[in-house]
C-alpha cells in the first residue's frame, strides 16, 4: 500500500484521459509521482471491482480545513494581526499615500496597505 491520493475513472470512457493527465504531467513538468493504473491495479489496492484503472498521486494527500484555518489565525495573531470575523468588507480607500480606509459591516478599519485576498472569483474589488 502506497501513501497518496487516488484518481479513479467510474466509467470506462474515462480511464484513458487520466491517463493522458498523468503522461502530461511528466511531460509538460517533469512530475515523475502520478503512476497510472489499470482495473486490477485498482482492484488490488482498494478492493473494488467498480472503477476502470485511473492513476496514484504518491505526492498527494489531504487536509483538515478548519485545522489550517485555525492555525493559519493562531499564527498571524502571533504576528500581531487582528482577526475580526462576521465583518465583510463593503468597501476602501485611499485617505493618504500611506493611509487606507476599509468599511466593513461592523466597524472602518485603517491600514497602511490592502491586500485583497477574496478568491479568484470576487465579482469587482468592492470600491
Ligand atoms: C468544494 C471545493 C473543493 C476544493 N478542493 C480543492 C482541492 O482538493 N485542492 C485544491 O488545491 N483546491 C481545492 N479547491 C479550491 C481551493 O479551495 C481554492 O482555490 C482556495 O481556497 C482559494 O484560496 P483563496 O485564499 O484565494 O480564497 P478563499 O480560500 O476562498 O478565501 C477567501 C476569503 O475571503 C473572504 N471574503 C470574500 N469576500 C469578502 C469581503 N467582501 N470581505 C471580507 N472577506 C471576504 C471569504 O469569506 C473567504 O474567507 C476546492 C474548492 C472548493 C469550493
Amino acid at each position: 500500500m502506497s501513501d497518496g491520493e487516488l484518481t479513479l475513472a467510474h466509467r470506462a470512457r474515462y480511464q484513458q484521459d487520466l491517463w493522458d493527465h498523468t503522461a502530461h504531467l511528466k511531460a509538460r513538468y517533469g512530475y515523475e509521482d502520478c503512476h497510472p493504473l489499470n482495473r486490477r491495479e485498482v482492484s488490488d489496492r482498494i478492493g473494488s471491482q467498480a472503477y476502470f484503472g485511473g492513476y496514484l498521486d504518491t505526492r498527494a494527500g489531504h487536509l483538515h480545513p478548519l485545522n489550517l484555518a485555525q492555525g493559519l489565525a493562531k499564527a498571524a495573531e502571533s504576528q500581531g494581526a487582528q482577526l475580526f470575523e462576521l465583518s465583510a468588507v463593503t468597501g476602501f480607500e485611499a485617505v493618504s499615500a500611506d493611509r487606507m480606509d476599509v468599511r466593513t459591516t461592523t466597524r472602518r478599519v485603517r491600514a497602511q496597505k490592502v491586500v485583497l485576498a477574496c478568491n479568484g472569483y470576487l465579482k469587482r474589488p468592492c470600491a
